[in-house]
């Protein structure tokens, strides 16, 4: 008789295929599922009792930027205790490899509201070396990591804002060919950031060109999300198509009041795209309110020539005067927030300096209360105090929107959490996961458990190329996460950010536990996903 390292008895199985859940036991060898069924004759070194609770695959979080957390602590506890046991990192652009080193502190500066501040330097020249360090590390959950283009357009070019030239081209494609040969899912976009937004559509295409040559996906934080988001739409479709790739727009959404209730239209088009043929699948987090870094409130002018130009600029009073204008009365092709939300509607989430730990969680309004300035100069005092390192909250989204995208049969979740672990971050870092379950499965029934979860194991390994996991059949690699449908729930709030889910009783990964009842254990069973020497198509 077979002898289990691990059975999970009498489970409600949720197998992430879309199928009708089924009562069974699970029998795991190793880092594999060994046996499925009605009942496993045999013994195991360790058993669960799951009678009353859901075992489904392990959750695979389409959209993260958990890359230096990964790097530097190997676990990322607010994704492990919701359930999560894949994280796709090097999304919206960002990325700490490829790397030069006269760009290196710029670059650190520049991502450290998104990925973290790091002391430490990044020194790797392509991708597949940063890949070949995580490779080494014995990770508390896997990553599939993507090469982010901003990362990739400085290496080549520095901040510049003009188009690529033949060689820059060249260079470019060939540090693309080098991260799909060492296993990157594909590349993303960050064309709302520096410099990202000045690369050309057809720059754009000869890069994704190359992306498509190796099968994998260009995920994108488009141009625009609220006056620009139909035409950032079609220029995602129209890449798609020319570049002929795969193509995953990131946390699509649709910001500012007025543009509210508009979201059908971007999502017409994405199905009209799919039933003429593209590979067109999308990602969002379930909150009304997204998050940033500050500098993304400024217009692009004022951007010009990465961290430490725009620094100097604002330290003019004629160009703060400028800005004011322009936040006012708007800019053609710029999406400004400010004037959309105003500034009762952007939070501080996180600062670096002690001396503004105190605004943490208030709005900039409420924040210019407190240091008797005026609202304009908190704005700038903090961008210059913090050099441009603050992360922001703003409450830009309509409900409807965001459910009706979410509910969409090509959409899949993606926390798009911040981990700056140290303010009051966005509470989809800790929530995004069981919020789902709870609001679209069991209290507004808008989506089947069975739904839900292919929603977030299946269908996004099949979109990311993870192979081996995300359903649960015999053979598989036993990541899985064992939780109570019924009680799911997300505790993190706005004011209360740092709050970890209840009703989730176990998670695995690769077979071994990796959260017990609410506690993160010591093992590092988890992986880099990167299947090297893939083959051009
Ligand atoms: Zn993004």
């Amino acid at each position: 008789m077979l002898m289990y390292d691990l059975i999970i008895r009498a489970a409600h199985i949720v197998d992430g295929t879309g199928r009708a859940a089924f009562v069974g036991d699970l029998g795991i060898v190793g880092e594999r599922i060994a046996a499925l069924g009605d009942h496993i004759e045999g013994q195991a070194h360790r058993e669960i009792d799951a009678r009353g609770w859901t075992l489904a695959p392990g959750f695979i979080d389409a959209h993260t930027h958990d890359d230096l957390m990964v790097l530097r602590k190997a676990v990322v506890p607010p994704k492990v205790q919701q359930g999560i046991t894949t994280l796709v990192i090097g999304n919206c652009g960002f990325g700490m490899a490829p790397m030069v080193p006269a760009h290196m502190t710029a670059m650190q500066t520049a991502s450290a509201a998104v990925l973290g501040g790091d002391e430490q330097p990044w020194s790797w020249p392509t991708l597949g070396a940063l890949l070949e360090t995580l490779r080494t590390m014995a990770l508390g959950q896997n990553a599939r990591a993507l090469l982010g283009h901003n990362a990739l357009r400085v290496a080549v070019m520095g901040f510049e804002t003009r188009p690529a030239s033949e060689q820059e081209m060249q260079a470019q494609e060939g540090l693309i060919a080098e991260a799909m040969q060492a296993g990157a899912a594909g590349m993303s976009l960050g064309l709302m950031y520096v410099p990202g937004m000045y690369t050309p559509q057809d720059e754009l295409t000869r890069l994704a060109r190359v992306v498509g040559r190796y099968g994998g996906v260009i995920t994108s934080h488009m141009r625009g999300e609220g006056d620009l988001l139909l035409d950032s739409v079609d220029e995602m479709l129209t890449l798609a198509e020319r570049a002929d790739v795969a193509m995953h727009i990131s946390h699509l959404k649709v910001t500012g009041r007025k543009n509210w209730g508009s979201i059908n239209r971007a999502l017409e088009r994405i199905a009209n795209a799919r039933a003429h043929g593209l590979s067109i699948t999308v990602d969002m987090y379930p909150y009304t309110a997204g998050s940033t870094t500050m500098t993304q409130l400024l217009p692009p002018w004022a951007l010009e020539g990465g961290m430490d130009a725009m620094l100097q600029r604002l330290r003019e009073p004629a160009v703060q005067r400028q800005i004011l204008q322009d936040f006012a009365h708007g800019l053609p092709g710029w999406e400004n927030q400010v004037g959309a939300l105003g500034w009762e509607g952007i939070m501080l989430a996180s600062v670096q300096q002690d001396a503004h730990r105190h605004l943490e969680g208030l709005t900039i309004a409420e924040a210019a209360a407190q240091l008797g300035l005026a609202p304009g100069e908190t704005f700038f005092h903090l961008l210059l105090t913090e050099q441009g390192r603050v992360t922001i909250i703003v409450f830009s989204m309509d409900e409807r929107d965001v459910d009706m995208v979410i509910q969409s049969p090509f959409a899949m979740l993606g926390s798009d959490g911040l981990p700056i672990l140290s303010g009051k971050p966005h509470p989809r870092l800790y929530g995004s996961f069981p919020r789902f379950l709870r609001r679209y499965v069991r209290e507004q029934r808008s989506l089947t458990l069975e739904e839900a979860i292919h929603k977030i194991t299946a269908f996004p390994a099949e979109r990311f190329g993870i192979a081996e996991r995300g359903i649960i059949a015999a053979g598989e690699i036993a990541d899985l996460v064992l939780f109570d449908p019924d009680r799911i729930n997300d505790r993190a709030t706005y004011a209360e950010p740092h709050a970890y889910p209840e009703g989730i009783l176990a998670v695995l990964v690769a077979g071994t536990p990796v959260v017990m009842q609410g506690e993160v254990q010591a093992e590092r069973p988890g992986h880099l996903l990167a299947p090297a020497g893939q083959v051009v198509q």
